[in-house]
């Protein structure tokens, strides 16, 4: 079957596109579908308007006109021999190496039109249906990892379009939730450190876990709690964090200044013994002499490092933007279970995963 894919025509077995796709890592598209039936094409003129004014929603265009997109329509149409069926049109903003902010990316959206037959003609006259109801869910469960990520993606562009390094999403009562990609803390005017507890609303971070433990570690109070705008007011310390960032001091939220704008040493502190925790790890990798290229190391579970650390796994440096350091926090990261299923099965000299991504596991060595 014809199929315009990737800006392109191309039989549908042969469509390709980019894993990197912003359409399929965040949801970052938009779609269309549209009736076809004997020779016309149903509201196609309303389909095409909501098209374009839902790319401009999410801030983007196609350079692409409506009569170009007519074209490979009608084209993919009398290829395909459709007589009744449907025209899919999903226009993605395109593609880049990941990340949820597409601020200065160099993007070009990716137009996607595919067609479906329908066997019969449709049928003027049939049968009702039952229907159900549900609680309206779209989209309200943040604690579920999932890559439907649109609010969070154009909440963190329109944070760096002007200077702010992430954004804080509130709840109908005006308590901070989460950022759109990290977990927010305060040390709070008595030095408690506060962070919402795992009510639904906020994704249960593996770093927040980890500083959990950290402070608990050095005896550090914590309350988990909901954190009001009124809290950041007084509060002594902020920071995020997150697989990417760690711990990452905030020193200001909208308008309030935290800690007269500097790093507190508080946030300092827990970043360095995050980090260090790691440190273990590090020398390791600094121990090994063998390695052919960058690689790094996966440790099946962070928080239970000391259980697991006497395995080890390679495997590609996931971005060589970022320096060694971050990369390898980034890989201990992986997810737990992939790696432990490795372990289970066969973990020698094994091409485990796709080697354009994020995990190709070449060697295993025992301490
Ligand atoms: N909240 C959200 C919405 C996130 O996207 C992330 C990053 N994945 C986090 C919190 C932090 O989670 P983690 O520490 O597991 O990276």
């Amino acid at each position: 079957m014809l199929s315009y894919v990737n800006n392109k025509f191309c039989s549908l077995d042969n469509a390709k596109i980019s894993v990197n796709d912003r359409g399929y890592q965040f949801g970052d598209a938009v779609y269309e579908v549209i009736l076809y039936k004997d020779g016309k094409f149903l509201d196609m003129e309303g389909h095409l308007k909501r098209l374009r004014k839902s790319m401009s929603r999410i801030d983007f265009e196609l350079n692409i006109s409506d009569s170009a997109i007519k074209t490979i329509i009608k084209r993919l149409v009398t290829e395909n021999n459709l007589k009744y069926g449907s025209i899919y049109i999903q226009v993605s903003r395109g593609e880049y190496f990941r990340d949820h902010s597409y601020f200065n990316m160099p993007l070009k959206p990716i137009l996607v039109i595919l067609t479906k037959k329908i066997k019969e003609k449709f049928k003027i006259v049939v049968p009702g249906i039952k229907v159900f109801t549900t609680l309206d869910t779209r989209w309200s469960n943040p604690d579920i990892k999932t890559t439907q990520l649109l609010p969070n993606v154009l909440a963190k562009t329109e944070g760096m379009k002007n200077g702010f390094g992430e954004a804080l999403f509130l709840d109908d009562n005006s308590y901070i939730t989460e950022g759109s990609s990290s977990n927010f803390w305060i040390l709070d005017k008595n030095n408690i450190l506060n962070t919402r507890s795992l009510d639904g609303k906020i994704l249960a971070g593996i770093t927040r876990d980890s500083i959990l433990n950290c402070a608990k570690n050095k005896k550090i109070k914590v309350l988990e709690k909901k954190i009001s705008l009124d809290d950041i007011k007084t509060c002594k310390e902020a920071f995020i964090t997150s697989a990417s960032s760690f711990v990452t001091p905030v020193v200001q939220v909208d308008e309030m200044i935290i800690n007269s704008g500097l790093v507190g040493e508080f946030s300092n502190l827990l970043r360095k013994t995050y980090l260090e925790l790691n440190d273990w790890f590090i020398s390791k990798l600094n121990n090994i002499s063998n390695l052919k290229e960058k690689v790094l190391i996966v440790i099946p579970i962070i928080n239970n490092y000391k259980i697991f650390k006497d395995s080890f796994y390679y495997r590609d440096n996931i971005d060589s933007r970022k320096s060694e350091t971050i990369s390898l926090v980034n890989a201990m990261k992986v997810n737990v279970l992939e790696v432990l299923n490795i372990k289970i099965n066969n973990f020698s000299s094994a091409n485990l995963f796709n080697k354009n991504k994020l995990v190709y596991i070449s060697e295993v060595i025992q301490k």
